[in-house]
């Protein structure tokens, strides 16, 4: 693997150049199937209020008692983020007024929380990696929702989301362009899939991002930051920080100073607006939840977590890369889902010669079958074609018994009406020309109709495709490449 590097992508201003700094707050929904200090359930789309306990209504009395699901989930994503997991947290009241949050305090964790210092190593499009710095991970409450379209004159508020277990992942402010905090937020939502400790679906709300964003000058010392807010998808997320640096740019250009405040990104207009502030900001006034006691546990059990961890994408991606010879690419595509990670190794673990084929059926699974996914908008768990047909059509391309050119025809036959690929093979009479003495002839006679060509080839020796092309064409492109441009150099004496 390449060694992580820090890189930046400069903005040409119009006084110079500019550097983009940026730091994440990730909000990601803890799955479980109780809230975090309430036995109410979790499930999302239920009617209004279908699930709040007494809890979660904060009704006069009512204690919070912590689910132990949620702290080791949040232990697991530590663990999946390499940071420090911390054996005694507090639990924080952090105390603002809004209609949706009816104790008039979020439980959080302030000063100390569950997880401290990790890192995630990110990749890029162009095959380098950076490694980005963790901060923290804490445990907090999320709040309920205003209904503000139910009624002409009246708002009302569904509490079925309060009270419900978030993980807060502050990331320090390790990046450089809006492409690696894309990639970061990837890989986060990458990893908290895999051990299952959040779904990762940003549609819902259920994993979205706050922007921190500044600029300098390269090398100077870091620049007051803005905060776009709640962002929930990778693609905004993109346009909202490069449209946040460029504005700050301009301001800075024009001899002005960059206010800290609080923006909102509006994915219609392509523009942040400003929200509140540094002045409006909210005084908190936190201090340690009295009905809660530390949360302590011991370190046998955070090694108990780790040892049923699953196998975590960077290692999947480096045995990928080792065992199969894959490229750092294409192994990172496979390893981004789980259950892609798991087709491919379905496919292989059906395959008579790994080494042989391993590679082929990397680039037939991303290029082929993905690609064909991507196109209908299908995920891998509806792919018509499963792992055995799969990995039945790249051995008859790995054995020689298909071109690869007909092996994108049987693709299509097995993905529309599904069959044995080998049966059908046979049955439509797929199967490649092997017969040397078959090809020659087809050669031979091509040779002779066109003596014209065979001049220019023999001068200029990269016409030979156009022999290749007519081989392939009159023999339906049943015929092995190598073998044809073995014979035509031969014949052609090239
Ligand atoms: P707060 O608690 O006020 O939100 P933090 O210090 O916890 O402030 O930082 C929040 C986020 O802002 C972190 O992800 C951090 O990396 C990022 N950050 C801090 N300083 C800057 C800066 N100058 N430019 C960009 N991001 C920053
Ligand atoms: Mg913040």
């Amino acid at each position: 693997m390449n060694a992580p590097v820090k890189t930046s992508k400069l903005i040409k201003g119009e006084t110079g150049d500019w550097e983009m700094v940026i730091g994440l707050e990730i909000h990601a929904q803890v799955t479980s199937k109780s809230k975090l200090f309430s036995g109410a359930s979790t499930e999302f789309g239920g009617a209004p209020n279908d699930h709040v306990s007494l809890v979660d209504a904060a009704m006069p009395g009512m204690l919070p008692v912590i689910n132990e699901e949620c702290v080791s989930q949040a232990i697991r994503s530590g663990l999946g983020l390499n940071a420090q997991i911390n054996l005694k947290s507090t639990f924080d009241r952090k105390n603002y007024f809004y209609p949706d949050l009816p104790q008039g305090y979020q439980i959080s964790q302030y000063k100390s929380p569950i997880v401290g210092e990790g890192q995630v190593t990110v990749e890029l499009g162009d095959g380098r990696s950076v490694a980005i710095g963790i901060e923290r991970l804490h445990l907090e409450q999320d709040a309920g929702k205003s209904l503000h379209d139910q009624h002409p004159s009246m708002s009302f508020v569904d509490l079925n989301r309060s009270g419900v277990a978030l993980m807060e992942i502050v990331s320090k402010p390790d990046m450089r362009s809006a492409e690696e905090a894309q990639a970061y937020v990837a890989k986060v939502r990458t990893i908290l899939r895999y051990l299952g400790t959040c779904d990762g679906d940003m549609e819902k709300g259920n994993l979205r991002a706050d922007l921190n964003v500044s600029v300098r000058r390269p090398g100077a010392p870091f620049g007051t930051r803005c905060e776009i807010k709640n962002v929930n998808s990778i693609r905004f997320m993109g346009q909202a920080i490069d449209y946040e640096a460029r504005r700050q740019i301009e301001i800075l250009e024009d001899g002005g100073v960059i206010d800290q405040e609080t923006r909102l990104y509006d994915p219609n207009k392509g523009e942040t607006r400003s929200m509140r502030s540094k002045e409006e900001a909210h005084d908190y006034r936190y201090f340690p939840d009295p009905d809660l006691l530390p949360l302590e546990f011991t370190q046998a059990y955070v090694d108990g977590l780790k040892a049923k961890l699953p196998e975590l994408p960077d290692a999947k991606r480096a045995r990928f890369m080792a065992d199969f010879g894959l490229t750092p690419y294409d192994a990172s595509v496979l390893v981004t889902e789980r259950e892609s990670a798991d087709f491919f190794e379905a496919v292989l673990g059906q395959l008579a010669d790994k080494a042989r084929d391993g590679k082929l059926a990397a680039n037939w699974v991303i290029n082929e079958l993905f690609g064909r996914l991507n196109k209908e908008g299908q995920d891998i768990s509806a792919s018509p074609v499963s792992a055995e047909q799969m990995a039945a059509i790249i051995s008859l391309i790995g054995e020689g018994t298909i071109s690869g050119k007909i092996a994108k025809d049987l693709f299509e036959i097995v993905w529309t009406k599904g069959g044995d690929p080998r049966a059908l093979v046979e049955t439509l009479g797929m199967k490649q020309v092997t017969d040397l003495g078959a090809i020659e002839k087809v050669v031979d006679d091509i040779i002779a109709a066109n003596p014209d060509k065979v001049e220019q080839a023999r001068a200029k020796p990269q016409l030979m495709g156009w022999f290749v092309g007519q081989v392939m064409k009159s023999t339906g492109g049943k015929v092995n490449p190598q073998a044809v441009n073995d014979l035509l150099k031969a014949k052609l004496g090239i």
